[in-house]
């Protein structure tokens, strides 16, 4: 074969050759201009939109310089967020039950139901939503919040959506929008079609109201990074927003389990007529250490409705059902039979001990810095501390690593808003936190 060059070059392999629509409803091979044309495959642009994210990997790379260079000072992590403490003894207990039964014929599940069992949707409905108008066909049990967030987002229009997003934010939020097309182009850090909820420390890090218009509204309480929560006024002001803008409020309660203030709403249907505005999200990951072993749910209220290009109102839990059942296997027996025991006195008091333990370790990073006298929230009703360091974050970041041997994470990492602040994470173990606030103390005195 000639090239327009004149010489010659090799055809491609036979794989190379595809059949294409011929417009009638048939196919055809494709001629070789047809495949320079399209020379293979095409990938799914929008990803080539997505922030690079180098925080971990960068985070990762100053450790290990620094661990090279000094080989003999030890390193205590207070970065990434998860859990060190091992599972509650009546989850591990359950576990062992849970495969028991799937050694025995007669015990034996094969697939179970995709939106969970009924046993953890009923314990779920029972144990967290007693004093709210949820059932238990409303829970959906899944394999993560991360999932769920992430998968939400594909039942509601692809184009035309108007998006508000937290800044910081917990980056799942938005780079699943990202993937999906709905977020437009990044311009100095910023989607131009997502209306950002910005957490200063002007608004205690509780995002206002947008002045304008949106239809899908993230919003996580108490908060990753911040560790902020917000009051039962701020969320019916956003619930009243929602439903005068027929939006929708995804409400992620990842950390519920942290709320220790009696005022501050655990879930969002505590304020009247958020089931008809909200979806809500909520893990065991964090409330029982499940980072590992895998549970979540989400509450999908069957008032909830979304309309198509026509006007026409349709069940998001009806989408939504229809959603998991076509695309997800639903989560291992063993581990709903690990959740449910969370559920039962002796779970509750051993969750409590777990998550009063972490947030110990909370008040011990913010009274040290505290007296430091930088300002700081969250740690009270989170287990993230989040300090308002003055100045550039990675600078702070650096400081923390190289004089106190202690790693946290750059808030610059979670969005523009993050930037001059740095997220000291509760869960790691009492001595270690102990150690590493008395060296940022020496450190930074
Ligand atoms: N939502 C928030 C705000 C989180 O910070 C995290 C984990 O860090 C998740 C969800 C993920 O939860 P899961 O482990 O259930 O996927």
């Amino acid at each position: 074969m000639e090239t327009s060059e004149g010489g010659l070059i090799k055809l491609p392999q036979p794989r190379l050759f595809k059949f294409l629509p011929d417009g009638s409803g048939g196919i055809r091979q494709s001629t070789y201009s047809q495949l320079l044309q399209f020379p293979m495959i095409r990938i799914n642009e929008n990803y080539l939109k997505l922030k690079a994210s180098y925080l971990f990997a960068d985070i990762a790379k100053r450790v290990n310089e620094f661990t090279a260079a000094n080989p003999d000072k030890s390193v205590i992590k207070l970065g990434i967020g998860d859990v060190t403490e091992p599972l509650p003894e009546v989850c591990v207990q359950a576990l062992h039950d849970g495969a028991d039964e799937l050694s025995k014929r007669e015990t034996f599940k094969g697939y179970g139901p995709e939106q969970g069992y009924a046993f953890l949707r009923e314990a779920i409905a029972k144990g967290d939503y007693s004093d709210c108008p949820i059932s238990a066909d409303e829970i959906f049990v899944s394999d993560g919040a991360k999932c769920d967030s992430a998968n939400i987002q594909e039942i509601f229009a692809e184009d035309g959506l108007k998006l508000a997003i937290p800044d910081p934010v917990y980056p799942v939020y938005i780079d699943t929008n990202v993937m999906a097309g709905r977020t437009g182009e990044n311009v100095d850090d910023r989607y131009q079609g997502v209306t950002y909820l910005e957490c200063t420390p002007e608004n205690n890090y509780v995002p206002a109201i947008p002045s304008e218009p949106t239809d899908l509204i993230y919003l996580c309480f108490p908060n990753n990074p911040t560790g902020a929560v917000a009051t039962r006024e701020q969320l019916a002001a956003w619930v009243d927003y929602a439903k005068a803008n027929s939006a929708i409020i995804l409400y992620d309660v990842a950390y519920v389990a942290f709320i220790r203030d009696e005022s501050i709403p655990k879930s969002i249907y505590e304020i009247p007529g958020a089931d008809e505005v909200a979806i809500e999200m909520r893990s065991f990951s964090k409330t029982a250490g499940f980072t590992g072993t895998r549970c979540a749910y989400t509450v999908v209220p069957k008032k909830l409705q979304a309309a198509d290009s026509a006007g026409n109102k349709h069940s998001v839990h009806g989408l939504w059902n229809r959603r998991q059942a076509t695309k997800f296997n639903g989560v291992s027996y063993p581990v709903q039979k690990a959740a449910e025991a969370i559920y039962t006195a002796e779970g509750q008091a051993q969750v409590k001990a777990k998550t009063d333990m972490y947030l110990e370790n909370a008040a011990i990073i913010r009274e040290a810095i505290t007296k430091l006298g930088l300002s700081c929230v969250g740690g009270d009703n989170a287990p993230y501390i989040w300090i308002n360091t003055g100045t550039d974050s990675w600078a702070f970041f650096d400081r923390l690593l190289n004089e106190a041997g202690v790693v946290c994470t750059p808030g610059a990492g979670f969005g523009t808003c993050g930037e001059g602040h740095v997220r000291i994470s509760a869960f790691n173990s009492r001595e270690n936190v102990v150690t590493a606030m008395e060296r940022i103390a020496a450190a930074l005195a």
